[in-house]
This record gives C-alpha cells, structure tokens and sequence, in this order.
C-alpha cells in the first residue's frame, strides 16, 4: 500500500514510518523541519521536506497514496502548549488541507491523531476516579488552545466522513514517550524531561532537581510501541469514533521522577518543587474498556520497562553530546 505520513520528521511519526516499511509499505514521509532535524531518517521511505498548511503541499503529498497518517503539529508539553495557544491552534490548517486534498485525490483512509486533551476539564480536578472514557470529552470544555484544536480537528474528520465519504479513524493519545524523541528545548513531555533533568544530576550538572508543581499530579504515560501497535490496530480496524490509545497505569509525577533516579542509580536527590509552573489538569488516565471492546487489545509496556528504555537512550544522547 502507498502510505503518507504527514509529520515524519517528530517523534511518533518517525516510529511509525519504521513501522509502515517493516510491514512491507510503500511510504512518503513529510515534515516542514529540515531534514537534519527530523528524528529519524529512513533511507527506505520518500522524505519531503514540505509545510502542510499549504493546500498545493496536502495536494501534492496525498497524491497517489491510499492511506494518510496525520501527525502534524505543532505542540510540545506543557510548557509549550498553555505558553503557545495561537501556534496551537494553527495546525488546525495541516488538518483541514490534508481532509481536503484526500477527499480530492481519491484517499481510502484517513488518521487524525487527537489527544487526551480533549477531555473536559471538569473530569479532572482531582488526582482520583481520572480515568476518562470516549464520552467524556463532552460537554465540551477542553484544554485551551491545543485541546480545542484536536476537538474541531476530530469533528471536521467526522463531518468529512459522513459528508464526502471519507473513511477515518481518529486516536486519542495519553502522554506518550520513548527513544528518539524531544527532551529539551521547552517541548519535551514529562517523561523526558524527567530523564534529562535526572541524568543532568547524575552528572553533576545540576546539584538539585527540578519537578513543575507539587508531583502529585497523576497521569499515565504510553511507550512508543503501544502508540504505534494501537494506532495500526485503529487503522486496520472498522472504527470510526474517536478512541483512546492510552496507559491505563496511573502515577503521580513524583513516582515517574524516582523511577529515572532508579534507572540513573543515585541517591540523595535533593527536589525543587515549582509551584508557578505550567502543571495541566490533577489527574488524567485512560479508561481502555472501549479500546479492548473495538480493537481487542490495550497497552503493555509498564512504567518501568518503558522509562528503563527511554532513560538509556536519552543518557546516551547527552553523553555523546
Ligand atoms: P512531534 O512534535 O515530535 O511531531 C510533529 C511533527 O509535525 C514535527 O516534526 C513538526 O515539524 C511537524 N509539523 C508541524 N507543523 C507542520 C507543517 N505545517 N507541515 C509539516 N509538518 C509539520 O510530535 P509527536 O509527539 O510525534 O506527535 C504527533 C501527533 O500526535 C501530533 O498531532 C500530536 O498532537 C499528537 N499527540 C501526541 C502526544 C504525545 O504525547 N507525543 C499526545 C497526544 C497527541
């Protein structure tokens, strides 16, 4: 099959071409970034550098493919996203174009990556009960800016479903996080910020770590291969909702945190805890019941395993650095 993959120089994108050519794919990948930028590279794939936001660019990178996988965007973290609502709120362009020129260009199916940030935000006041189901996303109150953008972008997959007969399938990610990813620079997530900052104190760059908020914020955090085995099962699958691919192992931010102090094997770690950072809602997990129901599967990779994996690489990287 002739797949494109809008958004292959990020993270998850750069994992799913990997994948796309391992089962025997035909891929285009395209990012706006520099090539130099992206991620991964595969030799094996078509890599454009071109900025999606433009119809003529959606038009030409949708030509001749019979499935697209959007993950365009532009976001990071918290830091990035309560301090970026504007740029947010732009990549709903990358989305309207790339459902405009698939509809076009004859496209079968149709990926929109959404985000746990669509929940309301009255679901998640506490750091107890967060599991959050499909339905709660309404009524509508998500996170602003970015939230509202993955909100609008899921609707407009439904309406170009039901009105040109598109065929979509549309993820909801929890948090996810692994190799090859952001972990400075004000966009990376929790999870490689913890494994940057951690490895900042094991090699004496730091004499204190750093936690945004108090730590007992609760979430859960999904690896890489998770995301990229639940995105494949939804794409293959018949469903067209929206649907959670998420952990639905819940920690506090503290515990994530001593999890790569384990991982670096140092103690005594004296912690700063900054009340005024950017922190997001108390608590918010995944409720996988719809997940197991439609695509008869759920994440597996624990939170040990998959920090284990995600530490050795970021240390490494900033070793060699
Ligand atoms: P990422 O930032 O690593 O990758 C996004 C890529 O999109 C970047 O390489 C960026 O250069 C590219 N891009 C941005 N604007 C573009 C444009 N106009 N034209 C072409 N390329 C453009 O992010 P990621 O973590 O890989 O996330 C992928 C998708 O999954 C995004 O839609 C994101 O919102 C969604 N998502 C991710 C997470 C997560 O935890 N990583 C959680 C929820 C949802």
């Amino acid at each position: 099959m002739k797949v494109l993959v809008a958004g292959a120089g990020g993270f998850i994108g750069g994992h799913l071409v990997k994948r796309l050519i391992d089962e025997g794919h035909q891929v285009r990948g395209v990012d706006k970034k520099d090539l130099s930028d992206w991620y991964q590279v595969h030799d094996e794939s078509e890599n454009k550098v071109l900025d999606l936001s433009l119809l003529e660019n959606a038009m030409l990178s949708t030509q001749d493919t019979e499935w697209v996988f959007n993950l365009a965007a532009d976001m990071g973290g918290m830091g990035f996203i309560e301090n970026n609502k504007a740029l947010c709120m732009l990549s709903s362009l990358i989305n309207t174009h790339l459902l405009l020129s698939s509809t076009r260009n004859g496209v079968k199916r149709y990926f929109f990556s959404s985000s746990a940030c669509v929940y309301a935000s009255w679901h998640q006041t506490t750091a107890e009960d967060i599991s959050l189901k499909e339905a709660d996303a309404y009524p509508a109150d998500p996170e602003d800016g970015y939230g509202w953008e993955k909100l609008f972008g899921e609707r407009m997959c439904r309406h170009f479903s039901e009105d040109f007969g598109l065929e979509v399938r549309i993820a909801r990610y929890h948090n996810v996080y692994g190799p090859h990813g952001t972990y400075d620079g004000g966009r990376e997530k929790a999870p490689a910020a913890a494994c940057r900052k951690t490895y900042e104190f094991a090699d004496k760059r730091v004499n204190a770590i750093q936690i945004w908020g108090d730590g007992k914020q609760v979430r859960s955090f999904t690896y890489i291969t998770d995301c990229i085995d639940g995105t494949m099962n939804l794409m293959k699958s018949n469903y067209s909702e929206p649907l959670n691919i998420g952990s639905s192992e819940s920690i506090t931010i503290q515990d994530l945190y001593d999890i790569a102090i384990g991982e670096a094997k140092v103690v005594d770690v004296p912690f700063n805890y900054d009340l005024n950072a950017p922190q997001g809602v108390r608590g918010r997990s995944s409720d996988n019941t719809l997940c197991k129901e439609v695509l008869g599967w759920v994440p597996k990779v624990n939170i040990q395993e998959g920090m284990k994996l995600t530490y050795e690489w970021i240390s490494k990287e900033m070793k060699s650095a």
